[in-house]
């Protein structure tokens, strides 16, 4: 049974939700001990739980010491099963952070599975749905890996409420490693805000900085208004589409916080991708290393590697025999290469 430090790098839910997927995909068990260790409130939350619980109800697994605080668990899966199931968080928990544990175990399934997820859709510090939808899963496609999802209905932070429906297709025989070292001409940039049992002025302050900002005409602006909400919210997405791939950069609304500030942090955020040459930017940099380990490796270009991505390759390096390399290029652009050492789960 392999060892994780939950402690290493930033010590984060991540090195957790990692081991987890990979323990999925290649049947290795884990004892993982001082989980989340780096976080001012150490131990398991909800939204672990639920990945945990997601994790062990499509592999039957054995599982101890997932209990709600715990700081270690350890788990051994058994075969993985395609299927139709509904994971509920039960708070606001990210929905988006329990899909990416179970995700690629369902794509080297045999079958098609159908997923509901029940939580947060639009969590501060996870991914939003949009993100999945217009950024991650294309590049999963991209990479032979076919998964749809749809929003049924956002849920904010802390209401939640939310709940997201994902197909999954099976996608052992279609894999191929991940090329993408130029984001090539930028095509088009457009912004949608959200606003959830909030008044409608938030989402249009937002949208008109944006606009400003990069001189967007009214149809590339959105405000969506969300109808029954279960609670307030308010989130602006700023998709950037390039030939070769689509960002998006997301910004909150907090309370005391103005709209335009928020308008400006997303801004700030686009524009640094688009500085830095990068093909991704920060988020999808740290989120594609767990297909790419499926799908025989690859490489591709980003600003300079967060600590949350540096972190990352320490669990996968201790699931896979796999060698990954981090090269500055020019000004904040560094390419990361991924090469399998061994087989390919
Ligand atoms: P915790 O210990 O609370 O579980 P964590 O270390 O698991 O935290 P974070 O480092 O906060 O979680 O990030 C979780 C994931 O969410 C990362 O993959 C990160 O890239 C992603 N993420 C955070 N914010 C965004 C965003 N705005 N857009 C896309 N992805 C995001």
């Amino acid at each position: 049974m392999l060892t994780i430090d939950g402690s290493m790098g930033e010590g984060g839910g991540q090195i957790l939700r990692t081991s987890l997927a990979l323990s999925l995909v290649t049947q290795e068990p884990f004892r993982i001990q001082r989980i989340r260790a780096g976080r001012k409130k150490p131990g398991l939350r909800r939204q672990h739980l639920t990945a945990i619980k997601a994790a062990q109800t499509i592999a039957k697994a054995r599982v101890t010491g997932a209990d709600l605080g715990s700081q270690q668990i350890t788990f051994e899966p058994g075969a993985v099963s395609a299927g139709d199931y509904l994971f509920d968080v039960g708070t606001a928990g990210s929905t988006t952070l329990v899909l990416q544990t179970v995700l690629l175990a369902l794509l080297l399934a045999p079958a098609e599975s159908r997923l509901v997820l029940r939580g947060g859709t639009h969590n501060p510090a996870a991914p939003p749905f949009e993100f999945i939808h217009k950024a991650y899963l294309p590049l999963l496609a991209r990479m032979g890996l076919q998964a749809t999802a749809s929003l049924l209905r956002p849920g904010f932070y802390p209401a939640g409420g939310g709940e997201i429906e994902v197909h999954i297709q099976p996608s052992r025989g279609s894999r191929r490693p991940l090329v993408l070292t130029e984001r090539g001409a930028v095509r088009q940039i457009r912004a949608k805000a959200m606003v959830s049992a909030l008044p409608g002025h938030i989402g249009q302050r937002e949208l008109k900085v944006i606009g400003r900002a990069f001189d967007l005409s009214p149809e590339e602006l959105d405000l969506v208004e969300v109808a029954q909400p279960s609670g307030p919210g308010n989130a602006v997405h700023l998709e950037v589409v390039c030939q070769h791939v689509t960002e998006l950069f997301t910004g909150f609304g907090e309370r005391g916080v103005p709209a335009e500030r928020v308008a400006s942090h997303v801004i700030d955020q686009a524009r640094s991708y688009l500085e830095s040459n990068g093909a991704v930017g920060p988020h999808l940099a740290d989120q594609l290393l767990l297909p790419m380990v499926i799908t025989g490796g690859g490489t591709f270009t980003t600003s300079t590697p967060t600590r949350h991505t540096l972190t990352n390759f320490q669990p996968i390096e201790q699931f896979c025999r796999i060698q990954v390399d981090v090269r500055p290029l020019e000004g904040e652009r560094h390419r990361i290469d991924l090469e399998m050492r061994g087989e390919t789960p």
